[in-house]
């Protein structure tokens, strides 16, 4: 089959592999309808990611036809469309059966190297490192699917493909970022990143009761799209970000702030530079923590701070000193998207969002690493690519 790999920093391509076999009861292989480039795979892309290898294949956020299936899997039938949760989880362990899927403790074959670098081992994921599975991704035309009886939601025929896709991912991820905000009635939230996963924050901040919803990016059309879900926006490159959010707040500063960002945090080459030092156990570089930096300052004091953002190292140069005497409340990590997909999908069907709205761009696979740099670069007005192989 074809399929997108990573050969090296900003080096994607699409090569021709062999197709993926059931290996387990529990498998299902899908053929690949839909899928998307993700913030997620520009870590990749850009090389922040230590524990890749040559000929990985990337991609989360899929969706597709069921063409076999383990003989385990009872739920799914040959020929149902599904959208898959870039996080693999078991369903069985004491984190899923809490619904912490992304903390799963079974589906992580090397969990040794995330215990060496992290002290535990969350879930697998898609197509994302080896550190977290080494699970081949599914920007290709096909996918083995491990646990695919508690994954894999089916799709209702009256959707498109556009509209059910980001269950997999950004969709259920502003949801859980705005939810871990702690969003009361009234309340006001800065978003810094106004990418696929900035967008649906605000949106599921609004609909949440925030009263303002104030967004952080620097690239006009971005912008434009927060602003169309109900957004005031800043742009970082023409002021001082905390000093226009204490102007817009009468100086207490936002009740709750997301950080859709993460580790590449444009600006601020004296937090950059710190990403050339320190190595940890695994190799891992520091990363530029700017964004959670000016989220630290600019939060109210007794606030939240929310981070969806990914960072990949170790966050040093953080105001930890600021937080603890601010009595600031953090909450992040990698979205437990099975916990999301049946409610999100009842809101994507009662038509309180339609989440195809974030697509900028519908392009065949082959053109995958050409869609890679223009979403990086953010040319052509590329805010989401979604890729048909
Ligand atoms: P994206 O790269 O499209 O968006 C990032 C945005 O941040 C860009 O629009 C960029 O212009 C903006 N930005 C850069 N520097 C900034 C600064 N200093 N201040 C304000 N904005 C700045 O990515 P995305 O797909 O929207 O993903 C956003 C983040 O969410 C990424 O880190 C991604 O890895 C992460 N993510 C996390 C999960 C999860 O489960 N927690 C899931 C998906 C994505
Ligand atoms: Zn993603």
């Amino acid at each position: 089959m074809r399929a997108l790999c990573w050969h090296g920093k900003g080096d994607v391509r699409v090569d021709t592999v062999p197709d993926p076999k059931i290996e387990h009861p529990r498998d299902a292989i899908i053929r690949i309808t839909a899928c998307a480039i993700c913030g997620s795979d520009l870590h990749l892309f850009d090389g922040y990611q230590p524990t890749m290898e040559s000929g990985d294949i990337l991609g989360h956020e899929n969706m597709g036809v069921v063409i076999e299936l383990g003989s385990e899997v009872t739920n799914l039938k040959v020929g149902d469309r599904v959208v898959v949760p870039f996080t693999i989880s078991c369903g069985q362990c004491w984190f899923c059966q809490k619904g912490l899927f992304s903390l799963c403790d079974r589906t992580n074959p090397n969990a040794e190297m995330a215990i060496k670098a992290m002290g535990h081992s969350p879930a697998g994921l898609f197509g994302f490192s080896h550190m977290l599975g080494g699970y081949s991704g599914g920007q290709a035309e096909y996918l083995r699917v491990p646990m695919a009886d508690v994954g894999p939601i089916k799709v209702p025929d009256n959707l498109t493909d556009e509209q059910a896709l980001f269950l997999s991912d950004i969709f259920p991820t502003g949801y859980m970022a705005a939810e871990n905000a702690q969003i009361k009635d009234g309340d006001t939230v800065a978003v810094w990143g106004c990418g696929p996963v900035g967008q649906f924050a605000i949106r599921a901040a609004r609909m949440m009761g925030a009263g303002r919803m104030i967004a952080i990016d620097e690239v006009p059309e971005r912008l434009a799209m927060a602003e169309a879900g109900g957004a005031e926006t800043i742009d970082f490159s023409k002021c001082d970000v905390y000093d226009e959010l204490m102007v817009r707040t009468k100086g207490r500063g936002p009740d709750s702030c997301i950080d859709a960002v993460g580790c590449e945090a444009a600006g601020h080459g004296a937090v950059d530079a710190v990403m050339d030092k320190a190595k940890a156990a695994v190799g891992l570089a520091t990363d530029r923590v700017h964004v959670l930096r000016e989220a630290i300052f600019s939060c109210r004091k007794g606030g939240t701070i929310s981070v969806p953002g990914v960072y990949v190292g170790m966050g040093d140069k953080l105001p930890i000193g600021a937080a603890m005497n601010k009595g600031l409340t953090f909450k992040m990590g990698q979205t437990h998207v099975q916990a999301y997909t049946q409610p999100l999908l009842k809101i994507i069907e009662a038509g309180k969002i339609d989440p195809s709205f974030v697509v900028t761009h519908t392009t065949s696979l082959e053109d995958a690493p050409e869609m890679y740099q223009k979403f990086r670069d953010k040319e052509d007005g590329v805010i989401k690519v979604v890729l048909r192989p």
